[in-house]
């Protein structure tokens, strides 16, 4: 058997769905670092570019993946999640986004399209690859 990366590691570890945990997850600046250089390495074979990375008390969202077409994008996470596993997860889902805003997107420009960040058959196409790490994908979170 071939030795478990960090992320299915991780996943594996705790249930996610902590109905009744008091005790909330707040990632630091170097573990939001962290986690999107593993799930980049491990899940996304480092297709991915680092884009800015923020944390910041959201409202109704998780993460907010937000696309420039003359820099880099930008992750914003918020500052508390239920639990290490559910913002592990939250953030897989803004970087299947980026993936779809930095490989796809500048396909779909040459098309004279614009790229297109939603939870369409580009977005689900990770569900597959996701789950073997132990990340569930939904457009929710
Ligand atoms: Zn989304």
């Amino acid at each position: 058997m071939r030795k478990q990366n960090p992320i299915t590691k991780l996943m594996k570890a705790e249930k996610i769905n902590q109905e009744f945990n008091t005790d909330w997850f707040e990632p630091s600046e170097y573990e939001l670092r962290l986690y999107y250089g593993l799930l980049n390495k491990y899940v996304f074979r480092g297709m991915l570019t680092k884009p800015k990375l923020e944390l910041l008390r959201l409202r109704g969202a998780w993460g907010i993946f937000t696309g420039d077409y003359y820099g880099r994008p930008t992750i914003s996470m918020t500052n508390r999640f239920p639990t290490k596993q559910f913002f592990v997860m939250a953030l897989a889902h803004e970087m299947v986004h980026q993936h779809q805003w930095d490989i796809i997107g500048p396909k779909q420009l040459k098309e004279g399209k614009k790229p297109s960040i939603n939870h369409g058959p580009t977005f689900y196409n990770w569900r597959d690859t996701l789950s073997k790490f132990g990340i569930p994908l939904t457009a929710k979170y």
